[in-house]
């Protein structure tokens, strides 16, 4: 029996990546010592985070007024990070509230002291959908803050809020890499590694470099412009994780880039969907047009139905169903590692126990 992991994060990886990991573990390129024993100011660590960048710059076009930051912290950490970089003209920024995670982005940047306004919320409709600019932007604002993918509500954005001259700050922990954006449409872009790129431990930050530079007196560890002008080795950067993300991507480059991937992501999130829509016991309540391709959360309605349905899935190889605490239910995480035949694999087993119940 295959198993397949749908678990929201840390998530599955390609497995491909992880042979190679397990195969270079004892010898990093011949050096007798493994990539957790290396030195980050070697020669074998510069290749490697180089590399990473290289790759990345080149997967998402990246343009060279773009800075790549390594940091760690997870995405929480740049809540914060964000508003003290960012926010210095005005301490004043718009927010978009499209969730749990857009949620605890406004609570910490208030923590340091930057006023939040909601620009739009989706709590009327209990986040099954995506909320929309109530008027237009402010145009004073230091930026105003997307989640790009609700990785909770499983809600994403394609088309982008228009903000004019207002930089825009995605957080995109839960679909980087896994459906093509432009970065040129963004101010910054921040995202944990451990959903879509790899082990947790790491996060990437994309800033435009006129945007930094402006933050008096931060905390060094959370200094954008200190992190770019020491290029992430202000301290001990992550070196495992950025080695592993590093395989990611080129995994992704391998499979024919994020076009590729994205169209994949698409026929798998459909074959999901599509049995949901037509379902007579399990139903999807997010709204068509505002759905993600990488977190579909469900239910049958009935949460004693739903753990009958997370428990045998389980017994199926099928792992980590169960819906985030909040929503109950179930949900299928459905990252850029997630193979087809995983889906597949979902759809029947829903079927069948659908067959079972009717
Ligand atoms: N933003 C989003 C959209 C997330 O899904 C998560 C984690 N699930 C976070 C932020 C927080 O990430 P971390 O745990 O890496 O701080």
């Amino acid at each position: 029996m295959s198993t397949y992991n749908f678990s929201a994060g840390p998530a599955v990886m390609p497995k491909p990546v992880i042979a190679q990991i397990q195969a270079e573990l004892p010898s990093f390129q011949g050096s007798e010592m493994s990539i957790m024993e290396i030195s980050h100011r070697s020669q074998l660590f510069d290749q490697v985070i180089n590399e990473a960048e290289a790759d990345l710059r080149d997967l998402m076009q990246i343009p060279d007024n773009y800075r790549v930051l390594f940091f760690q912290g997870g995405g929480t950490l740049q809540f914060t990070a964000a508003p003290l970089n960012l926010a210095t003209k005005h301490h004043h920024i718009g927010l978009l509230d499209s969730g749990h995670w857009a949620s605890r982005a406004a609570e910490e940047a208030r923590r340091v002291n930057t006023q939040v306004d909601i620009l739009g919320t989706a709590a009327p409709t209990h986040f099954t959908t995506l909320p929309r600019l109530n008027k237009p932007v402010d145009q004073t604002l230091d930026y105003v803050h997307i989640t790009t993918n609700n990785t909770i509500e499983g809600t994403a954005y394609t088309a982008l809020p228009e903000t004019g001259q207002v930089p825009l700050v995605a957080d995109m922990s839960s679909n980087f890499l896994g459906q093509v954006y432009n970065v040129n449409d963004f101010g910054m872009i921040f995202a944990g590694a451990q959903k879509n790129l790899g082990p947790a431990g790491l996060t990437i930050v994309i800033v435009r470099d006129d945007l930094i530079g402006h933050a008096k007196q931060l905390p060094s560890m959370l200094d954008y412009q200190l992190f770019a002008d020491k290029r992430s080795m202000f301290n001990t950067p992550p070196v495992f994780a950025i080695y592993a993300a590093g395989l990611v991507l080129k995994w992704l480059k391998a499979q024919g880039g994020l076009n590729v991937i994205e169209q994949r992501n698409r026929v798998k999130a459909n074959l999901l969907y599509d049995f949901l829509d037509q379902s007579t016991l399990f139903n999807c309540q997010v709204k068509p047009a505002d759905r993600s391709l990488m977190n579909v959360p469900f239910v049958t309605g009935n949460p004693d139905l739903d753990a009958q349905v997370i428990a045998g899935a389980t017994k199926h190889g099928l792992l980590n169903l169960k819906g985030h605490r909040l929503v109950g239910g179930m949900r299928a995480s459905l990252y850029n590692a997630m193979p087809l035949a995983g889906v597949q694999a979902l759809v029947d087993y829903l079927a069948a126990f659908e067959a079972d119940h009717a």
